[in-house]
């Protein structure tokens, strides 16, 4: 009973019928629809497994859940949050997107769009720092992701350079919703799992210690100034190599956020700290909305929205 999708899942596809009528087709995708490849990854609660869709040959990444771990684990919850969300974020390219979910009798799959290029923190590992041109370039794009996530009431919660994933162009593809908050998209009445109650169920600290903001450590509250916190600790972390907080321990951590104790080490490029400086305020109320951030001098030139995702990615430097 607690995995409602019972069954194949079901895609719909559109064609066009020999008269040349569109029809909508419905089209039943299951285990036996892929053939398993090697394993992309490995998480606390997941396998990653390439997989080919046998009919189309599509190549696309397969998280398999195990559910006697989650029920074990209580990890029920999220699971079901990562699904519902992803299902809302269908229709951008910065986000990693579920086509299918079905199940059998042991576990629950995910079939998400395949990402080739590994994490961003793992390029960032070996380059170790970005030029500014590659900083303005993942910003961009993680920020347009952002962009699109909150446009659709969907709060992340925990950003960072692991949770962002890359295509095989060296795309950005945001991944990890399975702490996401919903809110009630524009125009949508306390759908989801929105509203208040949310807030006191998820009070318990959920993201990564070094990308949590100041508000969610003293107010227990998280909106979406607080993933714009996250994107200023990341574009920090692109350009120096670690990120902005970081003590020997998480509570060590959690202290510097909420003193607002971090340094710009020397050379850091004057529109990037300023840039950094106004998304790194403790107030959620007084930081830069995403908005602000496209226009920040920091971005001048740069391109967002659709040309944005049909640009080359710059030489990693
Ligand atoms: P944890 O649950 O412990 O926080 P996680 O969130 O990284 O770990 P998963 O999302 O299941 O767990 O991912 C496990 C690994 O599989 C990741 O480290 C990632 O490298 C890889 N992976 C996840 N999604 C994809 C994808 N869409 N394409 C390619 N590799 C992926």
């Amino acid at each position: 009973e607690e995995w409602k999708d019972r069954g194949a899942a079901v895609a719909l596809r559109k064609e066009v019928d020999a008269e040349g009528r569109t029809i909508i087709k419905s089209v039943k995708k299951g285990v036996r629809d892929f053939s398993f490849g090697r394993i992309l990854g490995e998480g606390s609660y997941s396998t990653v497994y390439l997989a080919t869709d046998r009919q189309t040959l599509r190549e696309y990444a397969v998280k398999v859940l195990e559910k006697k771990h989650i029920i074990k684990e209580k990890k029920i919850k999220y699971v079901n949050i990562e699904k519902n969300t992803l299902n809302r974020l269908t229709d951008h390219p910065g986000i990693v997107r579920l086509y299918y979910t079905f199940q059998d009798e042991t576990s629950l799959y995910y079939v998400l769009d395949l990402c080739n290029g590994g994490e961003l923190l793992g390029v960032l590992k070996k380059t170790g720092t970005f030029d500014v041109e590659c900083t303005r370039f993942y910003g961009a794009q993680i920020l347009d992701a952002i962009a699109y996530m909150h446009s659709r009431g969907v709060i992340h919660r925990d950003l960072k350079p692991e949770n962002v994933l890359l295509d095989d162009q060296m795309h950005v593809k945001i991944t990890d919703f399975g702490t996401a908050k919903l809110i009630p998209a524009p125009g949508e009445e306390g759908s989801g799992q929105g509203g208040s109650h949310d807030d006191e169920r998820n009070a318990s600290f959920v993201g990564t210690a070094e990308y949590v903001s100041p508000e969610l450590l003293t107010d227990k509250s998280a909106g979406k100034p607080s993933d714009l916190w996250a994107f200023g600790c990341i574009i920090y972390q692109l350009l120096v190599g670690r990120p902005p907080f970081k003590g020997a321990t998480e509570y060590l951590t959690f202290q510097k956020i909420v003193n607002l104790e971090y340094e710009f080490p020397a050379g850091f490029p004057p529109a990037a700290r300023d840039l950094v400086e106004r998304c790194l305020v403790l107030d959620p109320a007084r930081r830069l909305t995403v908005e602000h951030i496209r226009n920040h001098e920091f971005f001048d030139g740069q391109q967002f929205g659709k040309e944005l995702w049909r640009m080359k990615a710059p030489r990693l430097r």
